[in-house]
């Protein structure tokens, strides 16, 4: 199928509350220009350097996404155009974007990255630090960030028992953590492999990349 009718299929699925985040890491602006064309408007990407590269080279009514591990020192780069960030992982980080952001004259949106897998590959804050920043005097004075939900990703296993188990988890993180910041919205979890699962257990932000573009080639 062709990247248009995979995105059309994906998106005759959802629920009218979440929203389809189009990851096209590694995949050129051609392919990501049959996306736009058949309307998608947010893009996903996980490196900083390649989606600026995209971002300047494509139609300025996209909404980027920086879903990857976020380098402090690229921060600065990013800036003036990104949407929403997925993966704030620590307070260090959130003030840098915070910093960045003033610079800039704007307010950029951000998700807390919660670590829900058992891999200790995977990124991402415990609940209880996410409870801590969201109470702490420090994090009331950021008026450049906004943090507007939370972020996870599962374990990468066959086992569906244990992926849902880290998908409700996260739900529950996302309501206890809206006790101190009640205008929390966003749960971003679910990829291709998961993503049905992600929604049956609340998310409504999905990040999906090979079920639109096709698999990555890493060695391209
Ligand atoms: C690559 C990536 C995805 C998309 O993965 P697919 O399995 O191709 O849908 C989602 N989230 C993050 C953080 C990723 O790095």
């Amino acid at each position: 199928m062709s990247i248009q009718q995979n995105l059309h299929h994906i998106k005759s699925t959802l629920p009218e509350q979440v929203t389809l985040v189009a990851v096209s890491k590694t995949k050129p602006v051609s392919d990501i220009m049959q996306a736009y064309e058949a309307g998608q408007r947010v893009f996903g990407e996980n490196k900083i350097q390649e989606m600026v590269e995209k971002q300047e080279q494509m139609p300025k009514d996209i909404q980027w996404h920086m879903i990857g591990h976020v380098q402090r020192n690229k921060v600065k780069y990013m800036a003036s155009f990104v949407s929403l960030i997925h993966g704030v992982e620590n307070f260090k980080t959130l003030k840098e974007i915070n910093k960045q952001a003033k610079k800039h004259q704007r307010v950029i949106d951000c998700l807390l990255q919660i670590k829900i897998a058992s891999e200790d590959s995977k990124f991402g804050m415990s609940a209880k630090e996410a409870s801590e920043i969201l109470q702490s005097n420090e994090f009331s004075e950021l008026k450049n960030t906004n943090v507007i939900g939370v972020m996870g990703m599962a374990t990468f296993t066959e086992d569906k028992e244990q992926i849902k188990k880290e998908f409700t988890q996260l739900k529950t993180t996302f309501n206890h953590l809206k006790r101190f910041k009640p205008d929390l919205k966003v749960i971003s979890m679910g990829m291709s492999g998961d993503y049905p699962l992600a929604i049956a257990c609340g998310s409504n932000m999905i990040r999906v990349g090979s079920s639109i573009f096709g698999e990555r080639n890493y060695n391209e």
